[in-house]
């Protein structure tokens, strides 16, 4: 255990000379150290030694808490509320704060604390944080309005107006985690999110039951940058939605349909030909062949037919069946053990990319 003593040390009882340029510095002891030189020993320390750090002396504890600007208490496996409520009040200039739990710790007051103070947080990270209502989403919409991801995966407490008002303010979110957050997201929370972040580029929706086509739809048609979407275990919703992501998010890379039980062969193909389409664009204006999707998790989707899924496999370069890349997932799918990407022999070269293409 490292502690720290006081302000009025001196480095060994010894007086330290440093040179920088014409001018001679003499430090005497621990608070004298110049705030750049603090931060870059303090950058080499893990976060419980940056804490403890702050509390040296009035110097270190300021120098810290203005130079602070990332974070995380994920280690702190009790006590993680009290720490916050203590901490906030000083590090006033966090961009990044990761309190992940692995059991449920911190309470709406220690959220409160975090918007009230720390509002330039750029990254927040509350996931498995059960214990939290909608107080906590409400405050943090309105203290921290300039976040570009949010992670409140696992928060199964809070309601859809909630989530759709933090929508409404937070406006610049980019990336956003809600797993599992079944009573948040319902399709109002997602027709907020669709009218207001229009920027989101990264969304992770699985296992939120009530999702439907009318949620999926608005995100595509006010989210055109999404690259990321994870629907894993959405079971209502349909091929419109995945035929309105291929139409209006060109630059979709990973889709998660795992479980999605009404996927049919219509969104495979319209996944494969919005891509041809990309194709066709990019013959004009150039582009790379890391264009197209490249994840795409369809396991259970148990209706797909064998010709649908080569069909998106054969127009998106980047996605594998073969061993280590694995980026086109079908466990589950028992019939579709004929898919193959480009680079395995296939059995059946003569499976035609398109159902009504001429040969
Ligand atoms: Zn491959």
């Amino acid at each position: 255990m490292v502690t720290f003593s006081g302000g009025s040390e001196n480095f060994g009882g010894k007086m330290v000379k440093m040179k920088g340029g014409d001018v001679s510095v003499m430090i005497t002891e621990w608070k004298d150290i110049p705030v750049e030189l603090l931060m870059k020993i303090l950058s080499l320390l893990d976060d419980q030694m940056v804490i403890i750090a702050s509390h040296v002396c009035h110097g270190w504890r300021d120098a810290i808490s203005f130079g602070l600007s990332r974070l995380s208490l994920s280690w702190c496996s009790k006590n993680m509320n009290n720490l916050v409520l203590s901490l906030a009040p000083k590090f006033t200039k966090l961009q990044t704060l990761i309190l992940r739990q692995d059991k449920p710790q911190l309470e709406d007051n220690a959220v409160e604390a975090v918007a009230n103070f720390c509002r330039d947080l750029q990254i927040l990270d509350l996931s498995k944080s059960f214990k939290l209502t909608d107080s906590s989403l409400y405050a943090v919409a309105l203290g921290c309005r300039d976040l570009t991801k949010l992670n409140i995966s696992g928060c199964s407490a809070f309601s859809d107006n909630a989530l759709a008002y933090l929508a409404s303010l937070c406006r610049k979110l980019k990336i956003l985690n809600l797993c599992g957050c079944v009573k948040a997201v319902s399709d109002t929370a997602l027709q907020a999110i669709g009218h207001y972040c229009n920027e989101l580029q990264s969304l992770n929706l699985g296992w939120c039951e009530q999702v439907s086509d009318v949620g999926v739809m608005s995100l595509a048609y006010g989210c055109p940058d999404l690259r990321t979407l994870d629907l894993c275990g959405c079971l209502l919703i349909t091929d419109d939605s995945v035929i309105a992501l291929a139409d209006r998010c060109p630059h979709l890379r990973s889709l998660g349909l795992y479980f999605c039980k009404n996927i049919t062969d219509r969104a495979m193909y319209s996944l494969a030909q919005s891509k041809v389409n990309n194709k066709m664009w990019r013959s004009v204006n150039g582009g790379n062949d890391e264009d197209g999707l490249r994840t795409l998790n369809i396991s259970q989707c148990t209706s797909l037919s064998p010709s649908a899924v080569q069909a998106v496999c054969d127009s998106s370069p980047a996605l594998h069946t073969c061993s280590g890349r694995h980026s086109l997932i079908i466990s589950g799918c028992l019939n579709l053990t004929s898919v193959h990407c480009a680079c395995c022999v296939r059995p059946h070269s003569a499976i035609s990319p398109f159902p009504h293409s001429a040969h």
